[in-house]
Order: structure tokens, then C-alpha cells, then sequence
């Protein structure tokens, strides 16, 4: 247990992204508008890396908020993309970091082949989506939405997802991603707590049930049911689930900047889950809004840059 580990009482938000993958502020501006939104805590889960753990660390103590590190781990059942949140495992664990590396890579070769199909049709390159990422962020189709959007071949990241980005459209193409169990397994061994994240976009894919009791004896721990993609249908199915097999229930906005027209906070997880997940995880802490060593309630002698 850290030294000073103060009580939550919310708001809390558990699901953001940044420019470590496919957010569009830097790790350390989506702290810093986590603090501007009123958040007592906020969780950095990018898809398939931790590469913002540290300047989201710094923006933690420079703007005292709390700091629930995490990730979104890629994962597939069959056709299937099921998204896992992880928090605060360790990330140095080697085989949590050789399969994060390994489904990055599947995701720069499968971006490319996407935007190959799509350069038969329009006027779309791989240098175009190259400039839309950071140097070492997990690619996704987000960037490709961007350089399209910089082409002048869509208005909108929403409205690229709409046309050309469409699975319909005949350009898409999945990447390799584990199966879910072994997501869960690898999340539980790194010493992390893992969360199905928005699991009932539409109520016939809500993941079956046998599937699902495999994730809870695998060390599951709970449903981000507060979800906007979620649909009222699938968080009825969902918290039956819940309550059937003990998972806790989260809710999170799903932040990506403006990328996305989620808003920090939208919907938010208790103080009382979060408390259980910070018990239960053993990969590392969360960053608390005062120094290491300090034992003095924030806003006490806390380096503070505006
Ligand atoms: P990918 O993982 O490369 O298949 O891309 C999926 C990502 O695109 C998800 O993380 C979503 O956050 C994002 N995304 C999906 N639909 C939209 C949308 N309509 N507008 C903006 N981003 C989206
Ligand atoms: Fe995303
Ligand atoms: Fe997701
Ligand atoms: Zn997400």
C-alpha cells in the first residue's frame, strides 16, 4: 500500500485515451482537462500501450488528480473486437508487454493494408496517415479517419467511421488480437484488474454467457456498463450478469479529445469500486495528487504548475 492513499469520493472517470494511440491531446492534456472537468480521478487507458503512463504521471502531481494507470488490451472472439480494460499492472511484466507489442505491429501492417485498398480508390497514402500519429502510438483507424478527414475525403473522424472506414465500405480489415480469456489471464498475471469495456453496444452481442463465466473464474473483475455506446437493451442483459456472477459494474466515457464527441466524465465509476480495484490490483498504484514520501493531505506543499 502506498504511503498516502487518500478516500475517493468522485467524480471518477476510468476510460480515456490520448495521443499515445488514438486520443487527440497529449497524455498530459487529458490529465490536465480530467482536473478541468472536475475529476477527482481519471484513468489513461490507451489501446495496446502504457507509453502515456509517465508525462500523465507528471500531469498528476502538477495539477494534484488522481491517476489510475491503465490500458484498453486489444482482443478478439472470433469476429468479434472485445476491448479489455486493464488497470494498474505492472508494465514491466514481459508477456503482457510481448503480446501489447505483438498486436501494435498487427496493427501498423493492418492500417497499412487498409490504406492500400483505400489508395486504389482515392487519393489517400500512407505518408498522409503517418502524419496524422505521434511516434510509437498504437495506429488505429482513428489516424486513418484523420489523414482522411486532412484530404479533404471526409468531414469528420464520425463521419469517416460512417463511409469509407465502414467495415461495409470493403476496406476494412481486422488485426490479430488475443482471445479474451487469454487477455484476462495476462491482465490477472501482471498483477492488474481487468474490465470488459463497453460489452452491450447491441444487445445480441453481449458476449454469451459461457464465455463470460470463463472470464470471471480467469479473474474478471467487472462490466463498464455506464457506457454511451452501450444500449438500454444490453445494460438490462448486463447488470443480470453482474449480479449473477459478483462483477462490479463501471461507468467511464470512453474520452478521445475531439476525437470523439464523449465528454470526460460523462459517466463515472464509485468511489467504492474503484477502492476495491485498487485493493485487488498488485501490478502497481494508483498516482496519488501528493509526493511519494509526503504524508500531508494534497494542496499541503505540493509543487503546483498551473
Ligand atoms: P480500430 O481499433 O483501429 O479498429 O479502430 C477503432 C477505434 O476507433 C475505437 O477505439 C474507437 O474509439 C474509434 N471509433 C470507432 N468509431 C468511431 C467514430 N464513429 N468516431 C470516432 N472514433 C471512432
Ligand atoms: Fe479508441
Ligand atoms: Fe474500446
Ligand atoms: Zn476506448
Amino acid at each position: 500500500m502506498p504511503e498516502y492513499a487518500p478516500a475517493f469520493r468522485g467524480p471518477i472517470d476510468l476510460h480515456t485515451h490520448s495521443s499515445a494511440s488514438d486520443g487527440t491531446e497529449t497524455p498530459y492534456n487529458v490529465v490536465r482537462s480530467a482536473k478541468e472537468a472536475g475529476l477527482q480521478a481519471v484513468a489513461l487507458t490507451d489501446h495496446d500501450t502504457t507509453a502515456g503512463w509517465a508525462s500523465a504521471t507528471a500531469a498528476a502531481h502538477d495539477f494534484e488528480i488522481t491517476l489510475i494507470p491503465g490500458m484498453e488490451l486489444s482482443t478478439r472472439l472470433d469476429h468479434a473486437s472485445i476491448h479489455l480494460l486493464s488497470y494498474l499492472f505492472d508494465p514491466a511484466n514481459p508477456a503482457l508487454l510481448a503480446e501489447t507489442e505483438t498486436i501494435r505491429d498487427a496493427r501498423l501492417k493492418r492500417a497499412e493494408q487498409i490504406v492500400a485498398r483505400i489508395g486504389r480508390d482515392y487519393d489517400l497514402t500512407w505518408q498522409d496517415v503517418l502524419a496524422q500519429t505521434t511516434a510509437g502510438a498504437t495506429v488505429g483507424r482513428p489516424h486513418i479517419a484523420d489523414a482522411l478527414v486532412a484530404k479533404g475525403l471526409a468531414e469528420t473522424r464520425s463521419q469517416a467511421f460512417q463511409g469509407i472506414l465502414h467495415w461495409r465500405a470493403g476496406y476494412f480489415q481486422p488485426h490479430y488480437a488475443p482471445t479474451p480469456l487469454v487477455g484476462v489471464q495476462l491482465v490477472v498475471a501482471a498483477g492488474g484488474v481487468p474490465v470488459l469495456a463497453h460489452p452491450g453496444t447491441r444487445r445480441d452481442r453481449v458476449i454469451p454467457e459461457v464465455r463470460l463465466r470463463k472470464l470471471v473464474d480467469a479473474g474478471l473483475f467487472g462490466l463498464e456498463i455506464e457506457h454511451r455506446q452501450n444500449t438500454p437493451d444490453a445494460k438490462e442483459l448486463l447488470h443480470e450478469l453482474a449480479t449473477k456472477y459478483g462483477l462490479a459494474v463501471t461507468g467511464s466515457s470512453d474520452y478521445h479529445g475531439e476525437g470523439k464527441p464523449n465528454r470526460l466524465g460523462e459517466n463515472t465509476t464509485s468511489p467504492e469500486v474503484l477502492s476495491q480495484i485498487v485493493e485487488r490490483a498488485t501490478g502497481t498504484t494508483p498516482v496519488y495528487p501528493v509526493p511519494a514520501s509526503g504524508s500531508a493531505p494534497a494542496g499541503d506543499a505540493v509543487a503546483h504548475t498551473p
